[in-house]
């Protein structure tokens, strides 16, 4: 069996919806898992509302609840017909009730946990496999709906949840094949899980890649297919870079170590599932569905060398100045525990006798905090206008000219070799990190 992943771009709406449904018809012998997000934009949507509920400002609630419940209305009924336009806009009315009923609830008190932020913004995904769904059987290609809250069970870390992955396979394994009888397509959600407790919970943003590589460890898929709006994985963002060329394969380590490190094209953490049982993963788009795209799979055959260009635009940068009479060993044994303490994680580190920098991918919310404790024993400069920039691929160390196409691309205020010599990555100023992804990029490619 094969697990297909469809992003919110692909299931957007009616033309994007009956492209999935062509795309997934083409494959029926392999026995798809479906795994669809939300439609494009409603999360960030479902985001707006819980705080606008937060604020108690019920007007502008209010009016996006009825938004939401419009767009998907209506999106049912272009679709569907008959009784199967009834019943599944039964099911949306009701699930948009619910939802407007919680929200109104949030709203009253003014207070947003971040429980309640997951149960609101795991709706958009509830919604669109319910449409989907129904639109798989409006074509006659039966599909059954299957709740993956009932199958992804996590920690109580509600808006970025810890999949307990033993769990998740015995849940899925008794599941997904109880789903599967009499059906041509089993249809789920990417993203939404559920905590022990029967919570709603989620795996952070773009986690239903997580998702599908998940279902794809339990049910050791032939292959997890991700389903996007570009050509496979690119030698750098297609948004950013021009002229980009697609990567044939890249292994799981290279293509963890892009996520990691900012091309969000895959979540970071589905390498980790796929590799435990070697599933390779193909990146395919869904408007070229005849395309190659790429493939990520053991490291057999691929060639080493650059292979892309992944950035972050926005980071925190800290530099924090050594002591005389202080080894950096020691340095870091001080404030390696603040760190823990703030909850923060680290994206790039590099150490001299005199000097400590560290990024941050921005929106940690401990960070103030671990800076002002910093403070006071050590002498910490804050950047809030720097980027990172990164070239990933195997070998790198070995490639001529590597660190000098980095260094001459733009100012670089920190240069970092990854200790698996799989990136080079530099901190440059943000104002102007796009043409040095761009410079970079041409150098290499
Ligand atoms: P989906 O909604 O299908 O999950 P995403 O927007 O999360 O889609 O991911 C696809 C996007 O990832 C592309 O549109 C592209 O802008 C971006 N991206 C970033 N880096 C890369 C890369 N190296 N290769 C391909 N796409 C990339
Ligand atoms: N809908 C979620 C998001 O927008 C999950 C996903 O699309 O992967 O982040
Ligand atoms: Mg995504």
């Amino acid at each position: 069996m094969i697990v297909m992943k469809f992003g919110g771009t692909s299931v957007q709406n009616r033309e994007a919806i009956e492209r999935v449904i062509s795309i997934v018809s083409g494959r029926l012998r392999e026995k798809p898992l479906v795994v669809v997000s939300a439609l494009a934009k409603v999360t960030r949507l479902l985001v707006q509302i819980a705080e606008e509920a937060e604020n108690r400002n019920v007007n502008a609630y209010r009016a996006d609840l009825a938004a939401l419940r419009d767009r998907h209305v209506g999106l049912c009924k272009e679709m569907l017909s008959g009784t199967n336009l009834e019943e599944t806009l039964s099911k949306v009315s009701q699930i948009c009730s619910d939802l407007d009923s919680f929200v109104e609830g949030v709203g009253q008190i003014g207070e947003l946990s971040a429980r309640s932020h997951a149960r609101i913004i795991s709706t958009g995904e509830i919604l669109s496999s319910t449409i989907v769904a129904a639109a798989f059987n409006e074509k006659g290609i039966s599909c059954n709906w299957a709740d993956a809250r009932r199958m992804i069970i996590t920690d109580d870390n509600y808006l970025s949840a810890k999949p307990d992955l033993d769990v998740c396979q015995a849940n899925i394994k008794r599941i997904i094949p109880a789903s599967a009888k009499g059906v041509k397509v089993v249809l789920t959600q990417g993203f939404v899980s559920s905590t022990a407790a029967g919570a709603s919970s989620v795996l952070g943003f773009e986690g239903s890649d997580y998702s599908a590589a998940i279902f794809g460890m339990a049910l050791n898929a032939d292959r997890v297919e991700i389903w996007t709006d570009v050509d496979g994985i690119r030698t750098a963002d297609p948004r950013v870079v021009e002229k980009t060329a697609r990567i044939d394969k890249a292994s799981y380590e290279e293509a963890a170590v892009m996520a990691y490190l900012g091309a969000r094209v895959l979540h970071p953490l589905t390498i980790g599932p796929a590799r435990r049982r070697n599933i390779p993963i193909r990146v395919l788009n869904t408007m070229n569905p005849e395309g190659e795209g790429s493939t990520v799979a053991k490291d057999v055959d691929i060639p080493e060398g650059p292979k892309s260009v992944a950035f972050l635009t926005e980071i925190d940068y800290l530099e924090i100045a050594a002591p005389a009479q202080k080894s950096v060993s020691a340095m870091l044994c001080d404030i390696v525990p603040v760190l823990k303490a703030n909850k923060l994680e680290i994206s790039l580190m590099s150490t001299s006798v005199s000097k400590l920098s560290l990024t941050f991918e921005c929106g940690q919310p401990g960070l103030q905090n671990a800076v002002s404790e910093l403070s006071d024993r050590y002498d910490v400069t804050y950047f809030r206008d720097k980027s990172q920039i990164s070239v990933v691929g195997k070998g790198l160390s070995a490639c001529p000219g590597i660190m000098d196409a980095v260094r001459e691309s733009g100012k670089c205020s920190m240069l970092s070799f990854g200790s698996s010599m799989m990136d080079l990555s530099a901190v440059v100023d943000r104002s102007n990190v796009k043409e040095i992804v761009n410079e970079l990029h041409n150098r290499l490619f």
